[in-house]
């Protein structure tokens, strides 16, 4: 049984993740080739209570991520997100958009011409521009989110025509792996991907964000070229549901 922490236990938990993290990815970013400010760190925050997510903003994290618009929602008012933005990097159901535009500063997980449509439409109606990355199935797992790849050029084209909607980018969650070298085949495949449409110049896109790599994995997605990761319970702990 795993005992119940005090919350200055947890806090002084999360400080010390956030700083073994940092240096991690410092490390990678450096043996990449690149500037360690070059890549930017997402805490996901999914089944975080607000005073632990708090205590992370308040220990330097400046972005966040939330799987649920419902969750998210109901947690925003009491997060301090003066200096820290947010965004919805969960499977988001066209009924749901209303709700969640203008509420984070980006969409990681656009997979659909249809989703993006209505992305769109709700974003005009409030006078904003939504930026979003298109999320890619990489793995093409059945009963998985994100666009299948044979797919990716022309969904891309399309949403590049719709109003008040930017691409910036791709975010993927790779098949689960047995291995490091597994997880880095996916990663390589998915930046090769990244830099050929990047290559393409699209007009209305400005490819610039690589969202990949986890908890167990952000080192081997920098590696492999990711500039964002987004990395839940190696700050929190593991999700209680
Ligand atoms: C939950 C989640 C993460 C973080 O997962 P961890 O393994 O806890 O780091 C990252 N990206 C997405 C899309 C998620 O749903």
């Amino acid at each position: 049984m795993m005992e119940k922490l005090s919350v200055e236990e947890r806090f002084s938990n999360i400080d010390y993740n956030l700083d073994i993290i940092n240096e991690r990815i410092q490390n990678a970013a450096i043996k990449s080739g690149r500037k360690p400010e070059e890549i930017r760190f997402m805490a996901v925050t999914k089944t975080v209570e607000p005073i632990f997510i708090n205590r992370a903003i308040e220990h330097g994290v400046r972005l966040i991520g939330e799987n649920k618009v419902q969750e998210f929602l109901s947690k925003k008012e009491y997060l301090k997100l003066d200096n820290c933005e947010a965004h919805l990097i969960g499977h988001l159901q066209t009924n749901k958009v209303r709700q969640i535009v203008g509420e984070v500063s980006m969409i990681q997980s656009v997979d659909s011409v249809k989703l993006a449509k209505e992305i769109s439409k709700r974003s005009e109606q409030n006078g904003l521009t939504t930026e979003c990355l298109i999320e890619v199935n990489i793995g093409a797992e059945e009963n998985k989110t994100g666009l299948d790849l044979s797919l990716l050029t022309e969904t891309v084209h399309e949403i590049a025509t719709l109003p008040g909607i930017k691409v910036k980018g791709m975010m993927t969650v790779p098949p689960i792996c047995d291995s490091s070298e597994q997880a880095k085949k996916y990663f390589s495949k998915m930046h090769q991907i990244f830099i050929d449409i990047t290559g393409k110049k699209l007009d209305n896109v400005d490819m610039c964000i690589l969202s990949m790599g986890m908890s167990s994995d952000y080192e081997e997605a920098i590696l492999c070229g990711s500039n964002l990761v987004r990395v839940g319970s190696a700050i929190f702990g593991p999700r209680i549901y």
